[in-house]
């Protein structure tokens, strides 16, 4: 199948036009024309290779909202016309104690990359979904609800599940004490679902420019990091913590707000921390955790979640040539408390 995308060639190439071939369905395969597609930071850091395993030309995009267009003689979940959504896996082995756990994402063999990865069957590089069409396999195509609104759900599919799963893995109910670090695509979520599970939720920001919106999303706090005095008052506040920062950062500032037996989840920076001291570990039996997107029941849970309590992501739609654009506006950290989500239909073959 013939489709147009968006793709960088190198790492400090803009993105552009990019005419591809999505595979021909195999049985278990759903066809989808992409509606909307969210962009999250990590398109930014795939983009300019912050990692150092970008591949070239690369198609960005992992929060993907579509209509089923064609379905292989094997598929039963889905048919033509079936609003349908992807994240940021396309497939995982299917048979490890993880996959079977439905923890696709900690496949033991590793999971497939909706872009930046190589398929399980053919090896040729995936591409995501800053395009017009996309091949799935079934079990990684996940059901949008009715009463979903199909252009503002896009970011449920990373920034929703990332930040969901862990207060899920860390049981948060009503009245959890929670704190979110970053209001940005990510940390925005977090607030909405924290708040949405019952949770008291604080948001840590860098500046008190997001003062209101964190309240308007239903924040009980804001703590600026440059208030030493609330910081210090803080400590001790927090059973859970999700650090979104994208970059290399300094955690000893923050860990002494955690509670005995307190966690502080790691979901943005993959890479470096500043060299932490393990004073608040030891002293207060203080935890430092990371986590990963979530399994595809869990993405589920989260869609019907969302639908039935009326959640969705703060969008700002754009048009596709608009990319360029909202990266630089995420590479600067710029007033940012939104998810960019492109309007496909922007994208003219
Ligand atoms: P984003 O929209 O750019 O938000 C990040 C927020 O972090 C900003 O709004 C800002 O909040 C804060 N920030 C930005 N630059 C900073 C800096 N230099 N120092 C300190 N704080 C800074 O990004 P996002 O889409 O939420 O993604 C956040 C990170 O999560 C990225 O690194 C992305 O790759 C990663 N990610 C991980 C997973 C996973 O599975 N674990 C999934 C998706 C994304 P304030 O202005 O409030 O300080
Ligand atoms: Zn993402």
């Amino acid at each position: 199948m013939k489709t147009l995308g968006y793709a960088t060639q190198t790492a400090d190439a803009p993105l552009a036009p990019f005419a591809f071939e999505r595979r021909a369905l195999r049985p278990n395969d759903v066809a989808m024309e992409v509606l909307y597609c969210g962009v999250c930071h990590t398109d930014l850091h795939q983009a300019r290779n912050d990692w150092g395993w970008s591949m070239y030309p690369l198609v960005p995009g992992h929060e993907i909202i579509g209509r089923v267009i064609q379905v292989g003689s094997k598929v039963t979940r889905y048919k033509v016309g079936d609003a349908v959504a992807v994240g940021c896996m396309v497939d995982s082995c299917q048979h490890c104690d993880q996959c079977r756990k439905g923890e696709e994402q900690l496949c033991r063999e590793g999971n497939t990359q909706t872009y930046n990865d190589r398929d399980r069957i053919t090896k040729n590089v995936t591409y995501g979904g800053y395009s017009k069409h996309l091949v799935v396999r079934e079990e990684f195509a996940l059901r949008v609800p009715d009463g979903l609104d199909l252009a503002q759900a896009a970011p449920l599919l990373c920034a929703g599940i990332t930040t969901y799963s862990p207060l899920r893995t860390w049981n948060i109910g009503p009245g959890g004490r929670v704190g979110v670090i970053g209001l940005g695509g990510l940390g925005h979520m977090a607030v909405k679902l924290a708040v949405a599970m019952g949770a008291n939720v604080t948001v840590m920001s860098r500046t008190n420019d997001k003062k209101a919106k964190a309240l308007a999303l239903g924040a009980d706090r804001f703590l600026a990091w440059t208030d030493a005095e609330a910081m210090a008052k803080a400590q001790s506040g927090f059973e859970l913590i999700i650090d979104t920062v994208p970059v290399k950062h300094d955690v000893n500032s923050y860990m002494p707000l955690l509670d005995v037996d307190g966690t502080l989840v790691i979901v943005g920076q993959i890479g470096l921390l500043a060299e932490p001291t393990t004073i608040p570990f030891v002293m207060g039996r203080r935890r430092l955790a990371g986590s990963p997107i979530g399994g595809i029941a869990q993405t589920q849970e989260l869609l019907d979640f969302c639908a039935r309590k009326n959640i969705l992501p703060d969008c700002k739609m754009i048009r596709m040539d608009h990319i360029n654009a909202a990266f630089e506006q995420l590479e600067h950290g710029a007033d940012i408390h939104y998810r960019f989500v492109i309007d496909m239909a922007s994208l003219k073959a």
